[in-house]
């Protein structure tokens, strides 16, 4: 995962990215950066922590230019450590190159054997520097056809800001596995991971990228272009941006996500009612919008069961599995007064390890709740994702090492239920359009036997 921004002819572009970024916080907090390029020089800031905390007015101030890429980085691919951490920088002929890349390419080993063969010498052990790479060994003919060529070699997610000198290009895979808006302030144009960017810096959301389509923007004016297919004809946008990972506040995939999350939740209800439940409660802040979409299609009144401390940041954020245990525990914490001796349906956006799960039901026990009827607003997550979501290997899912019943028991639940496949894709618009992988195991292309083990060799959780 990751949030990316570019920005084209805006004389403060800079500040623009900053603020975009802070909007896209919620793709990673690892790491963020900034480069731009006012027509002579490029200036870059790249550091690990939060965007607040990495970048002040000074900071920003010595980011000149009209033109300016950025990226928040959560590591799925490469090591956490500072060379990693995007743009990456690049100078061909003559040329300054910055990328900002959201996603996980699938034939890295392959590639990369290919390029080093070729003598190429890798900076990073990030899978984005290898496009990089791609664009210095194709052949340089005009931007188009250079980026086509480049491009066309790579498998798997891809969502990319480029600046190629004072030309800003965004790109999607053809699967459209993560998405990508452009958007216009005045008539400077911005291309961002998500909306909500848009709504923070006063742009008007255009439109999104189309899967497959590589734009050119240049002193103001945007040409478009698509990506031979091939065998891929079919779109495979992240269902799980719906679920989890993007801001409700965003448009994405022609929907806004408050509204999919809502509507899970109320087909939830339709498919698991609970009988004389007390109230309705989410597993905060995630499950909120599909525990808001149960209670109003069940008719149960909805509480807030439990206060999140907003003091610190997502979860799986944090490497070490004893952390992420503790910090689940200063997280969330339930109101005992209202929960005593009741009867409730807790709603959870999803359940991938159990962490948090089993954590906070046994919190809810403490504070004295009679019976649990947990509801999850997605099906069991049993297979790995090898396009940018943070659950790579399989024994690391819950649901793929236990049955439901024996999950049930592992997080001490009353009963367990977990929406249908069907379900979840009959609230999606387009739902042929989306990757569900991670609940039936049907990639939208064959992933190289290495890819799994590639990932986890380079350092990922
Ligand atoms: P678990 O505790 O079962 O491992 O994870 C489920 C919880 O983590 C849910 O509350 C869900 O909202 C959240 N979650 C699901 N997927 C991700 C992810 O990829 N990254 C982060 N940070 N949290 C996730
Ligand atoms: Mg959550």
């Amino acid at each position: 995962m990751c949030g990316i921004v570019g920005v084209s002819n805006h004389r403060d572009a800079a500040k623009i990215i900053f603020l975009s970024l802070y909007a896209l916080q919620h793709r990673g907090e690892e790491a963020c950066g900034i480069v731009s390029y006012d027509g002579k020089k490029i200036y870059a800031e790249k550091t690990t922590g939060l965007v607040a905390d990495s970048f002040d007015e000074r900071s920003v101030a010595h980011l000149k230019g009209s033109f300016a890429v950025g990226h928040t980085r959560y590591s799925t691919t490469g090591s956490s450590s500072a060379k990693n951490i995007q743009p990456f920088l690049a100078t061909h002929k003559g040329r300054p190159i910055a990328i900002a890349h959201n996603g996980n390419l699938t034939n890295t080993e392959f590639l990369s054997e290919q390029l080093e063969d070729g003598g190429s010498i890798f900076q990073t052990t990030m899978d984005s520097e290898m496009i990089v790479h791609l664009l210095a060994k194709t052949k340089n003919g005009d931007l188009k056809s250079w980026m086509t060529e480049a491009l066309c070699q790579l498998k798997g997610s891809y969502s990319l800001v480029f600046l190629v000198g004072d030309v800003l290009i965004g790109a999607r895979d053809p699967f459209g596995f993560r998405p990508l808006c452009l958007g216009m302030i005045n008539d400077a144009y911005i291309l961002a991971s998500e909306t909500c960017a848009f709504d923070l810096v006063g742009a008007r959301f255009v439109r999104e990228i189309e899967p497959g389509e590589i734009v050119f923007i240049k002193s103001g004016r945007i040409e478009s272009s698509f990506l031979p297919l091939g065998n891929k004809k079919c779109k495979a946008q992240c269902v799980f941006e719906n679920i989890y990972f993007a801001r409700p506040d965003s448009h994405i995939f022609h929907d806004n996500v408050y509204s999919v999350r809502k509507r899970l939740g109320a087909q939830l209800a339709k498919e698991h009612p609970v009988k004389k439940a007390d109230f309705v409660m989410a597993i905060p802040d995630s499950g909120s919008y599909a525990a808001l979409g149960y209670a109003q299609a069940s008719g149960l009144p909805l509480e807030i069961g439990m206060i999140r401390n907003h003091y610190i940041g997502r979860t799986f954020i944090q490497p070490a599995q004893f952390l992420r245990d503790f910090r689940v525990r200063v997280k969330l914490n339930p109101i005992r007064d209202i929960l005593k001796g009741k009867k409730i349906v807790v709603v959870e956006d999803s359940i991938v390890r159990g962490t948090t799960s089993r954590s906070r039901v046994e919190e809810l026990r403490k504070a004295g709740v009679k019976e649990i009827h947990f509801r999850v607003s997605c099906p069991p997550i049993r297979f790995p994702c090898f396009y940018g979501i943070d659950f790579p290997s399989k024994k690391e899912l819950v649901a793929s090492k236990k049955s439901i019943k024996e999950t049930a028991r592992f997080i001490q639940v009353d009963s367990l239920k977990y929406l249908s496949l069907s379900g979840m894709l009959s609230v999606m618009k387009n739902s042929q359009q989306f990757c569900h992988a991670c609940f039936d195991g049907h990639y939208p292309e064959v992933v190289p036997q290495k890819a799994g083990k590639y990932l986890l060799e380079k350092g990922c959780k």
